[in-house]
Parts: structure tokens; C-alpha cells; sequence
């Protein structure tokens, strides 16, 4: 575990650098919790012996430390999406204009687009090719600036800085991904180059863009990390340190008193109903087969639904609800909604507030203004799927969904350090 904030807020740039898409975030996680002495059980698997286990499924990872506890031993589980607004390839992306190659894209999630006009961007994501044995799936990612999406010309454009910038996804994102003729397949083969596999042998495939430039720590103190995907590979990151915390150590006997879990789901970005998403069945059924949910005790059992929160934000104040002012660098942030478009209630909060303190972690709190739609996370559909006490939280940043994200550089490990107390129970 990273010894100072800096260098957690470092380690974070790490984490979203190796991690282009969901299933390289879930490739990157499950190879810090291997190095710390964890391994692969599949869902069939029968009831697990105690050890230190993950269940890997796409873009999504359950992980615990089953160190034989009695059903009185509460749950902590640690929840996070691995998913970020961005621009997916279309099935038969190629085509073009004017000598120049491109490829169809579709918007996924709420992001905003303009974010991604005038960027040197690379492509990730993973490839479902046939071989002897069936089918076999790589992941590929290529961080060279090969692909750019170039805004139109104010000359050719002159009501943009009155009207705003209005952007068509369906003709106006396209990037470009070189020059010459747009031949069908080429795309494909790009992809299966990555791979190292044949063209003819790609089945499928999953891919998306992201922008090349690598996360790094920015301000004139190293006050701030600048970094794509911060919502949410932030809470991933510091979830799966959590549990390395908490479970990595020689001996399974000194994890905590309670049963710790972390899931990273996929798909929150688009409403989290999927197999690999937080309302599907992933964490209830591998609760219920390998860590006795049903046998456990309620009293002290607990859900944190950790996601990217909005740091109040200078130029816009007025956006935000005067009495819940959130700093960056504050500490991490309680999110409250009365419809329950966050799972916090009182009982959570005081429980959470409690761990905080005895874990000398300073914590704000978020509510959006009463005239103004609140977004939502995987809080509530864990507390659905689970019944488990569940809290919704998460670090302060701006420019939440821009293709580069901004927030304090010491808000991660402080999340770190009370993700560690919550999990050790
Ligand atoms: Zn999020």
C-alpha cells in the first residue's frame, strides 16, 4: 500500500492508465490481488475452502476473504463500477470520405462529447476469436494517437460561442483512423493485428477510444490528479488496495472480525441492468453460493456504494446547493437523496461517520439542490439485491463524464484509509 497521498494519488494514475476498459480495469485489479496471494474460482465452482478468492466476469469482479468465519462474522462489501462515458465501435464501423479512413461509434453513457473533439486517441477492449478449443478471448488495447475526432472551424461555424457547440452522434463523431480508401473489415483487422491473431478467426468484438495522454498529478503543489475515467476507476482502485489491506496479509487469521468483499460491477454508465451490472445477479448469487449471505448475521453487516461524487465547482456555484458546499481535498463525501436515488439513510450515515472518525478520515456531505434532477449509482440496486445496510460515497471531482476528469490529490487515500477501516469491520 502506497505509504504517503501523493504517492497513492500516484498509484491511481497507475490503475487508470493500465485500465482503457472495463475488462482491462478488471485485468488490472486481478493483478494486484494475485500478487497478494488471491485466485480465480469460477461460478460452478463448489462452496469455496477459506482463502482469499475472485470470481472475474467480463468487465466485472467479485473478490473476498473467506477465513472461515463463523454467520456471525457481517459482511463489508465495497462496491464500484469499472465503466466510463465514452465512444464505442460500431459492429461495421468502416467507411470514409475523401480519402480519409473512419469508423462508426456510439455514444456510451452520459458523456460529453465535445470532451472528446481535438484529442489524440487510442483503442481498447477485447476480442472473442475461434481456435481449436472453441473461442478464446484477448484483450487488446493500442495507446498510440491513431484515431482523432477534429472540431469543425469557428469560420465555418460562427454561433458556436453564442449557441453552443451542438453535437449530431451519429454524424459528427466519427473519428479518423487514417488515410486512403475505407475498406469493409479493415477495422477489424486492426484489431486482430493488436491480438497477433488472423483476421478470419475474429468472432467479435467489444472495443472503444480513449484518450492517450496518461493521468498525472497537476497544480503547482501536485494539489489535483488530472486523469481520465476518475468516475470511477478512483473507487476501484482504492476498493481493490482496500482489500489487499484488509486480506493480504501471511496469515488469512488476521483479516478483521468481519467477512470483507469487493465487487466491481460493469454497465453503471447505462443503468447497471446486465449480467455483469450491479442490478444483475453477480454479487447476490456469488454472495449466496460461496460467502453464506442468507446465514449471515444483519446487525454490523454493510454495503458501501463508492462512486464519483461533484466537488462544487467556482465558476458555477449557484449549481449547487448552498449548504453543502464540497471541497476538493476535503475528504471523501456522504451522497444523500430522499427518492433514494442514493441508498444513504441515517442509520448507514451514523455507521459510516463512526468508522470515519476512529479512522481520523474527515467526510463531507453531497445533496443536489432541490430544483435539480440527482443522478444515481449502484447504491440502490445493491440494497435491493442484497438487503444489506448500504451507504453511497465517493471522492469530489469536477468535470464529471468530460473524457478528462479532475479532482484533489489527497481525497483518494483518505478514501483508501476508510475503505480499509469499513472492510476490516
Ligand atoms: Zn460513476
Amino acid at each position: 500500500m502506497p505509504s504517503t497521498a501523493d504517492d497513492w494519488a500516484r498509484d491511481l494514475c497507475r490503475y487508470v492508465d493500465a485500465s482503457p476498459s472495463p475488462f482491462h480495469a478488471v485485468d488490472e485489479s486481478v493483478r494486484r490481488l494475485e500478487a497478494a496471494g488471491f485466485t480465480a474460482i469460477s461460478p460452478d465452482d463448489d462452496r469455496s475452502t477459506p482463502g482469499r478468492w475472485y470470481l472475474r466476469s467480463g468487465g466485472a469482479l467479485v473478490a473476498w476473504v473467506d477465513a472461515d468465519r463463523s454467520a456471525d462474522a457481517p459482511l463489508r462489501v465495497i462496491g464500484a463500477h469499472t465503466d466510463s462515458p465514452n465512444l464505442r465501435v460500431k459492429p461495421l464501423p468502416d467507411h470514409g470520405a475523401l480519402g480519409l479512413r473512419q469508423v462508426g461509434v456510439e455514444v456510451y453513457g452520459g458523456a460529453l462529447l465535445n470532451s472528446w473533439l481535438d484529442r489524440d486517441l487510442g483503442i481498447s477492449g477485447r476480442l472473442v476469436v475461434r481456435n481449436d478449443d472453441g473461442r478464446l478471448e484477448h484483450l487488446v488495447r493500442d495507446d498510440r494517437p491513431i484515431a482523432r475526432i477534429p472540431q469543425l472551424a469557428i469560420h465555418l461555424d460562427r454561433e458556436v460561442s453564442d449557441k453552443g457547440l451542438l453535437l449530431n452522434p451519429q454524424t459528427h463523431l466519427s473519428p479518423i483512423v487514417g488515410a486512403g480508401l475505407a475498406e469493409p473489415g479493415a477495422f477489424t483487422t486492426s484489431l486482430a493485428a493488436m491480438a497477433d491473431v488472423d483476421p478470419a478467426d475474429v468472432l467479435a468484438f467489444d472495443a472503444m477510444f480513449h484518450d492517450v495522454v496518461p493521468a498525472c498529478l497537476s497544480g503547482p503543489d501536485d494539489e489535483f490528479v488530472s486523469a481520465a475515467r476518475l468516475d470511477d476507476l478512483l473507487s476501484c482502485h482504492a476498493g481493490t488496495e482496500a482489500l489487499i489491506a484488509v486480506g493480504g496479509h501471511d496469515s488469512i487469521r488476521d483479516v478483521g472480525p468481519a467477512v470483507p468483499v469487493l465487487a466491481l460491477f460493469d454497465h453503471e454508465e447505462v443503468g447497471s441492468v446486465s449480467a455483469t451490472g450491479a442490478a444483475g445477479p453477480l454479487l447476490h448469487r456469488t454472495l449466496r453460493r460461496f460467502v453464506n449471505l442468507d446465514g449471515r448475521r444483519v446487525r454490523g453487516s454493510l454495503a458501501l456504494s463508492v462512486d464519483g461524487t461533484h466537488g462544487t465547482h467556482p465558476n458555477y456555484t449557484e449549481r449547487h446547493d448552498g449548504e453543502h458546499r464540497v471541497l476538493l481535498n476535503g475528504g471523501p463525501v456522504l451522497k444523500f437523496n430522499a427518492k433514494q436515488r442514493y441508498a444513504t439513510d441515517a442509520p448507514g450515515a451514523a455507521e459510516l461517520r463512526q468508522i470515519a472518525e476512529k479512522a481520523s478520515v474527515p467526510l463531507q456531505s453531497f445533496v443536489s439542490r432541490s430544483d435539480m434532477p440527482c443522478g444515481t449509482t449502484i447504491g440502490p440496486a445493491t440494497a435491493a439485491s442484497t438487503g444489506l445496510l448500504t451507504v453511497d460515497l465517493g471522492v469530489a471531482q469536477l468535470a464529471m463524464h468530460s473524457a478528462r476528469e479532475f479532482c484533489g490529490s489527497q481525497d483518494p487515500a483518505m478514501l483508501g484509509r476508510l475503505l480499509e477501516a469499513a472492510l476490516a469491520g
